[in-house]
């Protein structure tokens, strides 16, 4: 297999390298408060079929990655929720049950590897939890040195977990999106590789492989997919994955995905209705993991939701809060309000859907990591 890099405005070629994050062209254009512009996509040619090891198509070789279970997560069958909804081919893809206890691990694990296949030592990080205490986990099984940025106000389990992992732990006094500033700047002053979400373009491409997952555990794509959207770096990563299923001849149409949002967290949403992102738009809502202001891969995601007929739905706060507790006491998944989103989604749209259809619930986040709202849902 051969690999490279595609920017998705202009369509140019270039090497992998590691000095190489984002189309030198187009990020010029980059405006202030508007998604990355010029973000990367990992091209893949040659051919592969249907019992392919998901190691051989990724872009790093599989002996530089950390020894660490990530990734195998189980899709399993939650019945008293089938039984509910009528939805007799429902399906939860757990991947919850991922090392740091979220989806976030499938990215770090390809960025850890390409960083010990590089020799690079130090990878920085900004995150509102997740990705900084994925990197720090996986980090830590590849003997990185882990530096994150993050809000000061994220969720405390996320911080502690961070911590424990061993990492160099920046509490930022702002939001995400001020954290994400001055991780850029760490990183042009001190070198380092950044982890930055859908800045590395290995970020996007490593969480492809919950898609290739799905693809195994089904013997096919399903029809419909439910994914909580913040930056759009899952929903584009899982777009991505069946993309490549679908070059190789192995499947021959993409499921339609559903991007779901909170209603204070809507900015894919909103420029899908309204032709371009708002720049001045300030997000407020529980589910920490997907509450972003700019949505760093929303030009990716916008394509590709756009290119295969995908939709968006927001969800209410509440919305996400009842759907943590109706997931916890139906299947005994307890997940974190941003991952329980995915049920509140289909839960608020499943009208339109056929009851047969195979529909896939993404649950990207264990409840453990913010107690705090899950307290919400029980009092
Ligand atoms: C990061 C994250 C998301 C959203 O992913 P994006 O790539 O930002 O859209 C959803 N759920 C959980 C638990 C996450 O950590």
């Amino acid at each position: 297999m051969k690999y490279y890099y595609v920017c998705i405005e202009c369509g140019s070629s270039y090497d992998i390298s590691r000095d190489l994050m984002v189309c030198p062209r187009c990020s010029q254009k980059q405006e202030a408060c508007e998604p990355l512009r010029g973000v990367l996509e990992v091209g893949i040619e040659g051919e592969f079929d249907k019992d392919f090891d998901i190691f051989d198509l990724l872009p790093v070789e599989k002996e530089y990655f950390p020894p660490i279970p990530v990734g195998g997560t189980p899709l399993w069958a939650p019945f008293n929720l089938r039984k509910k909804t009528g939805f007799s081919n429902l399906y939860i893809k757990d991947d919850s049950l991922n090392p740091t206890g979220s989806l976030k691990d499938r990215a770090s694990f390809l960025v850890a590897a390409f960083a010990v296949r590089e020799k690079i030592k130090d990878v920085v990080v900004a995150s509102t939890g997740n990705a900084a205490s994925s990197m720090a986990g996986i980090g830590a099984a590849a003997g990185l040195n882990i530096r994150i940025f993050i809000p000061a106000a994220a969720p405390r389990a996320k911080r502690v977990q961070s911590l424990q992992y061993g990492a160099e732990v920046v509490a930022v006094d702002g939001n995400y999106d001020r954290a994400y500033d001055l991780s850029m700047e760490y990183t042009k002053i001190h070198g380092g590789l950044s982890r930055n979400t859908a800045y590395n373009p290995l970020t996007i491409e490593g969480k492809k492989t919950a898609a290739l997952e799905i693809f195994k555990q089904l013997s096919g794509a399903p029809d419909f997919m439910f994914i909580p959207t913040g930056d759009g770096v899952i929903l584009g990563g899982v777009y991505k994955g069946f993309k490549d299923l679908m070059s190789a001849g192995l499947i021959d149409r993409i499921p339609t995905i559903y991007a779901v949002q909170a209603r204070g967290s809507s900015a894919i949403s909103r420029a899908l209705e309204e032709g371009s992102f708002n720049k001045s738009y300030h997000s407020k809502t529980v589910a920490d993991s997907i509450a972003v202001d700019i949505p760093r891969n929303g030009y990716f995601a916008i394509k590709y939701i756009k290119k295969y007929s995908g939709r968006c739905v927001e969800v209410e706060d509440m919305e996400i809060i009842r759907a943590q507790k109706e997931l916890a006491s139906t299947t005994g998944l307890f997940a974190e309000p941003a991952a329980s989103a995915s049920l509140a989604g289909f839960l608020k749209v499943k009208d339109e859907i056929p009851q047969d259809s195979k529909v896939v619930l993404l649950v990207t986040g264990s409840g453990l990591k913010d107690i705090e709202t899950a307290i919400k849902g029980v009092i």
